[in-house]
This record gives structure tokens, sequence and C-alpha cells, in this order.
């Protein structure tokens, strides 16, 4: 289509047309219209990208520059993106149509982890080893890895970039990020910070385009060191099983399916709100969505009535007014998955309560193809379908459960263990459930809460190792012990020291 602004790729500090000479649109869900073309990148044009950030990783400023210095780049890269925040948010809600509230709060909080990285970067001390060999000094050295590959979804896609690339700079890395094909424009715009910030050219790269395309590519890439990657399961193992290829260390955050538990000492008027931000907040499109909400069965009716009646106020709308609650869902194919996920709860015999089709149509939902009612399907049993199975999408399945043996074994029988949430008023309950759960986050009368100061990731099926937090700079590290001997003499060369 002709004049839609077009976005390329960013290598070694330019904008940069595709080698194809290819480009794909980017369609607003709110409009169902393209509202952009992005560069179709291909290998040629990752080779590219991971040559620049291996070229800047090993040679120029970037090497040169103490931690501090790194700090103070990504302190002030923080400042810009506060400057930036709303505009950032406004091509993430053009290209996923979710809610402005919730992408500018997003984009928003998002310099923290610059500021916290960046406090961090001088702050990874190495150790002196208590050598057993008396004319031994032995030190260890934490190092950056390399060129650092960020592979990143389109659900919230600056949020989830920040998470890799804040820990993986301050370490000394450099990155070539590969956005989702749905939301690659807001990567773009923000990428352009960096040098504003004065990061080195290279240092931060973008290849936009397909998983297959030019995500395979970068994953193979011999120059590569590392992958960091947030997606769905099937595309983190076979990310997985091409890293392992080159032996490649992943960070992998992926599906969940997450039980939000609502036991009868809970005060229910909370639940109920802990509920409904578990699965209808980013019309479910969430990795962290509590799509399984487990309810003890005396309180289930009334829990349930309460939980259907609230859901029903929820305003569906255009994702860039401030009041709307509800957006469309953001792609095609996701749009067409849910409504058949929908269809085999159905099929399976789950009790519809509320929702159950698409919203299309409506006068609020614009000229959106892709707006699903809130859904909710009360009886479902934990061998359904629609209990074990991801579906990213406003569907929650409700399950009962008489006793908290019952609850935290229904919790667990599941192949993902991203997050679970606790509601009860009772303190043991909290802490002995909690500790019982296989997730990678547990949260206690409240849900859907994140910080760069908490580790994050999944047990089981979601996902490998843990971003945020103060560890996560380390798996973007690697440890050197330096061996410097004080002996007078060299000793016997034939035997080992
Ligand atoms: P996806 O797996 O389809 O795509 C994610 C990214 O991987 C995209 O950039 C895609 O182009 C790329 N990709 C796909 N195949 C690839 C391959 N073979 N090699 C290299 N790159 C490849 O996921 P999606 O549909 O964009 O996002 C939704 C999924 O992400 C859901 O399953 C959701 O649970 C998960 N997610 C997880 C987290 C988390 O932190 N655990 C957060 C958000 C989303």
């Amino acid at each position: 289509m002709a004049n839609l602004p077009r976005f390329n790729a960013y290598i070694n500090g330019a904008s940069v047309e595709p080698s194809s000479k290819e480009y794909f649109e980017t369609v607003n869900p709110y409009t169902s219209k393209p509202w952009a073309e992005v560069a179709r990148c291909n290998a040629v044009d990752a080779n590219a990208a991971v040559e620049a950030a291996y070229t800047a990783f090993t040679s120029g400023e970037w090497p040169k520059m103490t931690a501090t210095q790194r700090g103070a780049l990504l302190h002030r890269f923080g400042d810009l993106l506060a400057k930036h925040a709303d505009e950032l948010a406004e091509y993430e809600v053009r290209d996923n149509g979710k809610l402005i509230s919730e992408m500018g709060l997003q984009c928003h909080y998002i310099p923290q982890w610059y500021y916290y990285f960046g406090g961090l970067a001088d702050k990874i001390e190495g150790t002196v080893v208590p050598s057993d060999k008396p004319d031994i000094f032995n030190y260890t050295r934490n190092e950056a890895l390399g060129v650092v590959v960020a592979i990143t979804p389109w659900n919230s896609p600056l949020l989830l970039l920040t998470f890799k690339l804040a820990a993986a700079l301050a370490a000394g890395n450099t990155m070539v990020i590969k956005p989702s094909e749905f939301t690659s424009t807001s990567t773009l715009r923000f990428v352009e910070l960096f040098a504003e910030a004065g990061f080195p050219p290279g240092v931060v790269n973008v290849v936009t385009g397909f998983g297959a395309e030019v995500g395979a590519a970068l994953v193979e890439h011999p120059k590569v060191a590392k992958i960091a990657f947030t997606g769905g399961s099937g595309s983190g193992a076979k990310v997985y099983q091409a890293a392992a290829a080159g032996l490649k260390p992943c960070t992998l955050e992926l599906g969940g399916k997450s039980p939000n538990i609502v036991f009868d000492d809970a005060n229910l008027d909370d639940a109920v709100k802990g509920a409904i931000s578990g699965i209808f907040a980013a019309t479910g499109q969430t990795c962290i969505a509590g799509s399984r909400l487990l309810v003890q069965n005396a309180i289930y009716e009334e829990f349930v009535k309460k939980l259907v009646d609230f859901a029903a106020t929820a305003k569906m709308g255009d994702p860039m007014h401030k009041d709307t609650q509800v957006g469309p869902v953001t792609t095609p194919p996701q749009f067409a998955k849910v409504l058949e996920y929908i269809q085999v709860a159905k099929d399976d015999g789950a009790k519809l309560l509320l929702g159950g089709g698409p919203a299309t149509g409506r006068p609020e939902c614009g000229s959106s193809e892709y707006f699903i009612e809130p859904t909710i399907f009360g009886d479902v049993t934990n061998d359904m379908r629609i209990a074990q199975e991801e579906v990213f999408g406003p569907v929650l399945s409700i399950i009962r459960f008489d006793t908290e043996e019952q609850a935290i074994a229904i919790a667990n029988d599941i192949a993902f263990g991203l997050a679970a949430g606790v509601w009860t008023q009772s303190i043991k309950r909290a802490i002995n459930v909690s500790n019982a759960l296989r997730a990678g986050t547990v949260w206690v009368n409240t849900y859907r809460a994140i910080s760069f100061m908490s580790p994050f990731g999944g047990y089981k099926q979601s996902g490998l190792g843990r971003e945020n937090g103060i560890q996560a700079i380390r798996d973007y590290m690697q440890i050197k012990s330096v061996w410097i001997s004080t002996a007078r003499d060299v000793p016997n060369p034939f035997v080992m020291r």
C-alpha cells in the first residue's frame, strides 16, 4: 500500500533498508487497517546486525568504557525514555491494540529498569580466591558474554525487551533485537534513543521480520553468544534446540496457564478484582494470565455470581481511550485461536456463564474485526483442554475444589509453571500454599504485580532462567579465573601445579 510510514531496520546506528527491499504491513487491531510498513529482514540483514554488534563488542569505545560509564549511559537512556514514554506507548497501542492506560503505565515504569541495572553495572565484584597454593594469587572477574540476541513477543514489546536489555547492557554486552512481526514499531522508535543517550553505534541493533526468516538466522549465527527469548513454548523449544546446536546459553520466558486460587476465607470483593485483573486485563493476552480460577466449593455460587456481575460491566472500546477496559485481540491468528478454544470448551461440556463469542460489529468496537466478549466458563474440570492449554485471550475457566490439598494438586497438575495467585486471610495458609505451588511467581491477595527488583521466570514448560532482580545481570556474564604465580622459582614443569 502506498504512502504508509515506513520503518527500516536499525543497524550500526543507522536506519537501514532490508536487503530484500521488501516490507510487510503492520495492522492496528482497533481499526483492522494497516498503518505502517516494516522492513522484511532475512539472514543477510541478521548477519549485518550481528557483525555490527560483534565489532562494537570487540573494538571502539564500548569495550573501553568502565562499568561506571556504562551505568551513566543507561541512566541517561532511562531519562530519555521517561521523556518519550507517552509517544512510545502510542506506538505500542497502534500495533498491539492493548489499552493506552496499560501501555502508558508500562512505558512510564520502564525507565526504572535502566536506573536499577545502570546502578548495578559497577557493583558486580569478583572474588579473591583463598588459594590452597601458597605461591598463587587467584582472583575472578565477571565478564560480558558478547553479542546477545533478544527476541520478543507482541503483547508487551518494550517491557519484555527491557527485562533483557537493561541487564545485558549493564553487563557490557552488545545486542541484536528481533521484535515480533506484529509489533515492531515501538522498538524501532525506542532504539533511536540509544544514539541520543550517547551509546556508540552497533551496541544496540534491530532487525525486523518473521521468526523463521530472520529470528532463526540470529539464533544460529556463530558470533552470537546468548539468546534471551520471550514467546510461546513451541517457538521457545525450537530456539532452544537451535541454540543447543551452537552450545549457546538461553534464557526462555514462555507460556503459562496460571492458577488463581480463591479460598473460602478470602475477602471476596478483593478476590473478584484479582480474578478480573488476572484474565481480562490486557484482554487476557498476558503470559501471567490467571486463566484457571480455582474456587472453594463453600463460596463457589456466591463468588462466581459476584465475578460474573463484575465482568459483565467491563467496557470494551477504543484502546486509546483512557476509560476503556477491554480492547481487541491483537492478531487475526490469535482471534481465530481464542474463538476455537471457546468452541472446544463448549464441546467439552464447560458451562458458559458469560460472553462466548466475537463482539465485532458493536458500536463501541469501531471497525475492528478482532473483539471477543469477556468469556467465563464454570464447572470446568482440570482435564479439559480449556483448563490445560494456553488460550492467550479473555477466556476464564473456573474449577471447583474442596480442600487446600485438592487446590494445590489441581494447581500443580499442568505442564506450565509461570505464576499463581492465592486469596486468603490466613497467613499460615498463604505461606504454606505459596511454598507448595510449582510456579516462578506467587502473588498473595494481589495479582499481576512485577518489578525490576524481583526475579521473574517460569517453572516447567514456562521457561528457563530468571529475568529482573540482582542476579539477572549474572546471566549475561561469565566468570574468568585469573592465576598469578608469586613463586620465586619455576617449579618442575613436568607435573601439574
Ligand atoms: P511467538 O513464540 O509466536 O513469537 C515470539 C517471537 O519469537 C517473535 O518475535 C517471533 O517472530 C519469534 N520466533 C518465532 N519462531 C522463531 C524461531 N524459530 N526462531 C527465532 N525466533 C522465532 O509468541 P507470540 O505469539 O509473539 O507471543 C505470545 C506467547 O508469548 C505466549 O505463549 C505468551 O505466554 C508468551 N509470553 C511469555 C512471557 C513470559 O515472560 N514468560 C511474556 C509474554 C509472552
